[in-house]
């Protein structure tokens, strides 16, 4: 598997250049790495490129040429899987990855999963890292991310420095812990983010001010990120662009409650939010942000 006590060098390849991706490269880029990249959406590889001095590759099993690490950071499990692994159509990164690398999976997975993806790529002697991430594009800007890493610790450390250039380093465990930590912390935001707005609907139809509401909130025990770091920002002026999909939340929802069940655990608050962003998945657009939850409590008549 390489040496452990050494970090990487070299460039990096980074896969899946989206609302996240895109700024954590550049984060990449200024903390003094060469990037290679690749995504679907041959207009992000282009700006990515331009705004990194990175190199756009044309294939997954070209990107990770030269690099002992490859980043993904894409939608969820099966998309990471067949990039990955590759499809009947396609190879993956497994076609262009030397013994001896190691794949960092950022986006945010079904731990299980990533169990099962880590032993396929052992076979190949590639060594697996899940460093998923909190903080919003806000924070994927600045480089403050919250990174939650599972995986063999000589590994973990190989890739410490790069990581370190987006943001802090949380070690949750062995590999797929990274993924647990981030399902259950977006459990936890995705449950304080919609009683906050259920709150404020209520309020508004009482006869409190949405933004005065909001700032009792933040002087008092209900504070939480939401009431933050969203409600005026994204909500009460209902510019619903916080660049985190709705779909993409409900996705975390049902990673963390398939853990409870493979655990089995009682959940019943888990149970009651799965439900909920289902149920706005359903009514809302396909394309919504996760802000948008709010809609669901908003007066129907304003
Ligand atoms: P996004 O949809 O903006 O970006 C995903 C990118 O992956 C897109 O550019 C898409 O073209 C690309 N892609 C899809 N399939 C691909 C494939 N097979 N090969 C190459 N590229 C492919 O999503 P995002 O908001 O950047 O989220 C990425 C991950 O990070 C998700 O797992 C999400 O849950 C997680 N996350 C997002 C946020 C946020 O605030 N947006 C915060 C924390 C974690």
């Amino acid at each position: 598997m390489g040496d452990a006590a050494n970090p990487v060098t070299g460039p990096i390849g980074f896969v899946g250049l989206g609302n996240m991706g895109a700024p954590m490269c550049e984060c990449l880029a200024r903390g003094g790495h060469a990037l290679r990249l690749f995504d679907l959406d041959g207009d992000k590889r282009r700006a990515v490129a331009e705004a990194t001095g990175g190199t756009p590759v044309d294939s997954l099993a070209e990107l990770p040429r030269g690099c002992q690490l490859v980043i993904t950071m894409l939608p969820d499990s099966p998309v990471v899987e067949a990039a990955v692994l590759g499809t009947a159509d396609s190879p993956g990164l497994v076609a262009g990855l030397e013994p001896g690398a190691v794949v960092v999976d950022m986006s945010s997975c079904a731990p299980l999963r990533t169990v099962a993806l880590g032993d396929r790529l052992a076979e190949h002697g590639i060594a697996m890292v899940d460093a998923p991430v909190s903080g919003g594009v806000p924070r994927a800007r600045s480089g403050k991310l919250a990174i939650m890493a599972g995986g063999d610790p000589d590994q973990v450390a190989r890739v410490r420095p790069v990581l370190q250039a987006m943001g802090t380093l949380l070690e949750a465990g062995p590999l797929g812990a990274g993924h647990a930590a981030k399902a259950l912390n977006n459990f936890v935001s995705a449950a304080g983010l919609a009683a906050a707005c259920e709150a404020v609907n209520i309020a508004r139809r009482f006869g409190i001010e949405g933004q005065r509401m909001t700032d009792i909130l933040n002087a008092s025990t209900g504070r939480n990120n939401s009431t933050e770091n969203k409600l005026a920002q994204y909500i009460l002026n209902h510019d619903y662009g916080s660049g985190f999909a709705l779909s993409l939340m409900a996705k975390d929802l049902t990673t963390a409650s398939d853990l409870a069940a493979e655990l089995g655990l009682d959940t019943p608050t888990l149970e009651t939010s799965v439900k909920l962003w289902a149920q706005a998945r359903a009514q809302l657009p396909a394309d919504a942000d996760h802000t948008e939850i709010a809609r669901l409590s908003e007066p129907k008549d304003g």
